[in-house]
């Protein structure tokens, strides 16, 4: 299976129902959302917002390998890649309660 493309870009509004990133079987793509990247690079630091890229691309790829794999095994996944002890929404949660971008 060769590598699917990564992109950032805008996904839509930060917010309760936030997309954080799709995968898109067609193109074979993985987007990420800027905006939740921009807020955690705000809120958290370079640092905080590359894992999360890392944690989301986890996500999606795993997503991309195993169709019909359960969501629940998605985040864990991407928790054990991406080295987080918590899963990307708990990050993305601490992250939106420093950013006045969260609270859109
Ligand atoms: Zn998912």
């Amino acid at each position: 299976m060769n590598e699917p493309r990564v992109e950032i870009v805008d996904l839509g509004t930060w917010g309760a129902a936030a997309l954080f990133a799709e995968y898109d079987p067609e193109d074979d793509v993985i987007r990420v959302n800027a905006r939740i990247v921009e807020c955690m690079h705000a809120a958290r630091g370079a640092a905080e917002a590359a894992r999360f890229v890392a944690c989301a691309i986890a996500h999606e790829r795993y997503h991309r390998t195993y169709p019909s794999a359960s969501e629940e095994g998605a985040r864990r996944y991407a928790a054990a890649v991406s080295g987080l002890d918590s899963d990307c929404e708990q990050l993305l949660l601490r992250a939106a309660a420093q950013s006045p971008a969260g609270r859109q």
